[in-house]
């Protein structure tokens, strides 16, 4: 039995889906736990290509059960439209495979216009959210103003519960925003829809994950989004809205005692970085233009074109110490092989002074990237599988990294296929 936490070393898209795909081979659980369907995990497998928002990794593999923790922001819509996505493609998905946290928190219709009303408020100071009412689904968790999906059961329950939350709502909509409002009867014909079609996969998962753990299964753990984006330590108020670190990984999963043997930290070998918050190394004009078009670097679930730059050797040594990394997976190695030399910031300059220490939030607008070059290797790596048959300025790349950042590389990818990457013992 084994404990395994996937989860991003940088600001997201990192390639963590991709990783997950790949190591489920080696795992009988996979599990979300956190996060909601603001952000995409895109994999490349025998069935194509997807982009998943809420299910997690491991629905491609057969005998792989998945499970949504009671972290994660359950939006019944957007589960249900990737359900039926993700089904029309060949692959099953039935209550044997897909395990719901009767603890999850739902997502309510009014989280998503809230998301959309405060950002237009905010106007060219807003925080460039995707809009599918995270923040305000999870300012109504910790408020204690939505309910949990398992409350579907007790259809006396969760009608009271909701006509009490709605007349709440229906103030701040109407008050605050001077917006549409909803009727209870729109609210419990919503939750009657979606009720019906998503109750056959709930369960405890809590009672799930402790059997499997007696029958010694072993679990991995999926983070959406990356340690700088984490509500506590992440770059404030840049971060989502929810804990992305591995620590979290067992409050939202349901298995609250478990103990993470492994956390493989995922890293871009280059930096990227999706929505507003200050960005050190960002790269503008004709450079960023072509990394960007290099690595493909636009959104899976909104197509915006992501903020590059350089590996940010400060913030990845950051992201590796908050996530208590064990390993490390490189990702887009192969995106680098136009390089003639490799920038990499090495360090920030804040008021003249140099550091390497991640600087507090309130700070971070006055740094300044000290880039230094390493040697690139000019040629096509995307095709290698072993390590002695990497260029050797790609082998020194790895190895420059892993000793700046203190962590060991186990994995190199080169690729989005499943099979592209070289395993370092
Ligand atoms: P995630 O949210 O962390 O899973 O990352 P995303 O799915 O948003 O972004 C990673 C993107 O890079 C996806 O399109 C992957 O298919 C792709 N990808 C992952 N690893 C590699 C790699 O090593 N090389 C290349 N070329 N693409 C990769």
């Amino acid at each position: 039995m084994s404990c395994c936490a996937i989860v991003g070393i940088n600001w997201g898209d990192e390639g963590k889906g991709r990783m997950v795909d790949l190591l489920t081979e080696e795992y009988d659980i996979v599990v979300r736990y956190q996060g909601g369907g603001n952000a995409g995990h895109t994999i490349v497998n025998e069935y194509g290509k997807f982009a998943l928002h809420l299910l997690p990794s491991g629905i491609f593999r057969k005998g792989v059960v998945s499970v949504i923790g009671n972290g994660v922001a359950l939006d019944p819509e957007n589960l249900w439209k990737e359900i039926e996505e993700v089904r029309s493609r060949g692959i099953e998905i039935t209550p044997e495979n897909l395990k719901i946290s009767d603890r999850a928190s739902v997502l309510l219709p009014w989280h998503r216009d809230l998301d959309s009303l405060e950002e237009a408020r905010l106007a060219d100071k807003k925080y460039g959210s995707t809009k599918q009412g995270i923040a305000p689904f999870y300012s109504d968790k910790y408020q204690k103003k939505t309910i949990m999906v398992g409350e579907l059961f007790y259809p006396e329950y969760v009608r009271e519960h909701l006509a009490g939350i709605t007349e709440w709502k229906n103030l701040i909509l109407d008050k605050v925003y001077g917006a549409k409002q909803y009727t209870e009867k729109e609210l419990l014909d919503w939750v009657d829809e979606y009720a019906d079609k998503l109750k056959p996969f709930v369960c405890s998962t809590k009672e799930f994950l402790e059997g499997a753990v007696k029958e010694g299964k072993n679990i991995l753990f999926e983070a959406q989004l990356g340690a700088l984006r984490d509500l506590d330590y992440g770059i404030y108020p840049y971060t989502t809205s929810s804990n992305a670190i591995a620590a979290f990984a067992p409050v939202g999963s349901g298995l609250s005692s478990a103990k993470l043997d492994q956390v493989i930290g995922v890293v871009k070998a280059y930096s990227t970085c999706v929505g507003e918050g200050p960005f050190v190394c960002e790269w503008f004009g004709e450079e960023a233009d072509k990394l960007r078009e290099a690595g493909h670097e636009f959104g899976a679930k909104t197509g915006r074109a992501r903020r590059v730059g350089p590996l940010d050797i400060v913030a990845t040594r950051y992201g590796v110490d908050v996530q208590g990394a064990t390993d490390l997976a490189l990702t887009k190695m192969d995106i680098l092989s136009y390089m003639e030399k490799i920038p990499v910031c090495t360090k920030y300059i804040i008021d003249g002074e140099e550091t390497d220490l991640f600087p507090f939030p309130a700070l971070l607008g006055k740094a300044q990237p000290k880039i230094e070059y390493l040697d690139g290797w000019n040629c096509d790596i995307s095709g290698v599988r072993k390590w002695e048959d990497l260029p050797e300025n790609a082998r020194k790349y790895v190895e420059y990294i892993e000793q700046a950042v203190g962590c060991h590389i186990t994995y190199v990818s080169v690729g989005a296929e499943r099979d592209a990457y070289i395993y370092r013992s």
